[in-house]
């Protein structure tokens, strides 16, 4: 049997998005190869841990998981994460601490990247099947010198002589109320307490340098304007191959001029000469998923509507369709032959 994927980052089966995150952190950093040169069990409990962590931190792939996957017990007990309780501030004191973080936020000051958002526009087309589409994103990447080590040659990684190792400074600032001491996160190490003896000079030991690359997306049938994907770890890259941002892609889908859409439903209007409107015919009618006959029955109306079901666009994140909609134009002749005229007078006579 497969191991239980919460035992592998020791988190329990009730953790939150954020603590499998922490955890993950945590593990991925202790099991890194770069620590373990040429252990080969390190390595595939490095491989374990992000498997893992590729089903249990993404909320859908993970209730799948609950539902459907191992019925291994619940892990050994949490990991615990990074502790940033030394910078937490309240209230009034607010203003005068954030100073000491250049203005940056609590989940700035960590290892992991930061979340990207952008925003792209594509043709209808992409939403009827589906695409892959390539934009070009100036964001952090991993240092491809050290492979995001942020290490020279391969050298260690040793304690922060700037915070001794605890990953924290201690300030001390003159207020009204007196002298107050605040811990803070270390800046040299950014909190991890450990830094590389010999850092990369692509990236000054950071393992990530700021570039612009290509990234590809997969745009899933039936998305809609409005609408965000979530790509994972396609954010800003971690400090020394710490989890990555994710990339949030707002999507705006171009108007068709042929098809009018109402979720996955589709709208068009189709012209039939009167004599179909009166007798009744088929029709070859143009939707999403290629061509479609229709029965116009004897005596259809201008602007009825037929409905042509499951013709539509694919309901997004599901195998079913909408409908396609026809809205009928009927066109009447704008000069007739002679015969055709004696024919229609003819029938007249007999309606009146
Ligand atoms: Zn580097």
């Amino acid at each position: 049997m497969a191991k239980d994927l919460y035992s592998v980052l020791g988190v329990e089966r009730t953790a939150s998005q954020d603590d499998i995150k922490k955890a993950y952190r945590k593990m991925s950093k202790e099991w890194h190869p770069d620590k373990h040169k040429g252990d080969t069990k390190a390595e595939s409990k490095f491989k374990e841990i992000n498997e893992a962590y590729e089903v249990l931190g993404d909320e859908t792939k993970r209730s799948t998981y609950d539902r459907t996957g191992s019925t291994g017990g619940p892990g050994s007990g949490g990991m615990g994460g990074f502790d940033f309780s030394g910078f937490q501030h309240s209230g009034d004191f607010t203003d005068m601490f954030e100073g000491f973080f250049g203005g940056r936020s609590r989940q700035q000051v960590s290892f992991e990247g930061s979340d990207r958002e952008v925003e792209i526009s594509i043709p209808f087309a992409d939403v009827i099947a589906g695409a892959k589409r390539t934009m070009r994103l100036r964001r952090i990447v991993t240092c491809k010198t050290c492979t995001g080590a942020g290490t020279r040659h391969g050298s260690e990684i040793v304690s922060c002589t700037t915070c001794g190792g605890t990953g924290q400074v201690t300030r001390t600032t003159q207020s009204f109320f007196g002298p107050i001491s605040q811990r803070s996160v270390c800046g040299e190490c950014m909190g991890s307490g450990r830094v590389p003896k010999d850092p990369c000079t692509s990236c000054k030991g950071q393992g990530r340098v700021e570039e612009t690359s290509d990234v590809t997306i997969n745009i899933p049938a039936g998305i809609d304007t409005g609408q965000t994907l979530k790509v994972r770890g396609e954010g800003d890259a971690g400090v020394r191959n710490a989890v990555a941002g994710d990339l949030y892609v707002r999507i705006h889908v171009e108007p068709d001029p042929l098809f009018e859409r109402d979720g996955a439903d589709i709208h068009s209007r189709h012209t039939i000469p009167v004599i179909d409107a009166i007798l009744g015919n088929t029709a070859t009618v143009q939707t999403v998923q290629g061509q479609s006959t229709l029965q116009i029955p004897e005596g259809t109306q201008p602007g009825q509507i037929f409905r042509i079901r499951g013709k539509g666009l694919t309901h997004l994140g599901r195998s079913s369709y909408g409908d396609h909609y026809v809205t009928i134009q009927v066109e009447v002749p704008k000069k007739l032959s002679k015969s055709e005229r004696k024919i229609m007078e003819a029938w007249r006579a007999e309606r009146s």
